[in-house]
């Protein structure tokens, strides 16, 4: 085996221990109609399927998310 193939062979395991997506999995609009349903594609924060924006979304609690949505309101008005 080269060199180069173990290199190639490192990267693959290293992959392997992470998610298996490069780009974000958070899907965006109705996933029956397909001309408008598509993933973030962002690039992904390993381990996680998705792009940092899209793990904080998918990892924080309702509650506080129904805050932030109030705090939001708040500051707007
Ligand atoms: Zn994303």
């Amino acid at each position: 085996m080269s060199a180069a193939n173990g290199a190639a062979v490192r990267a693959m395991f290293d992959n392997a221990k992470q998610s298996p997506f490069r780009t974000c999995q958070w899907p965006f609009g109705d996933p029956q109609n397909e001309e408008e349903f598509h993933y973030c594609g962002a690039p992904t924060l390993a381990p996680h399927s998705y792009c940092a924006r899209h793990v904080e979304m998918a990892y924080r609690d309702p509650d506080e998310e129904r805050e932030a949505a109030r705090e939001a309101e708040r500051a707007a008005a």
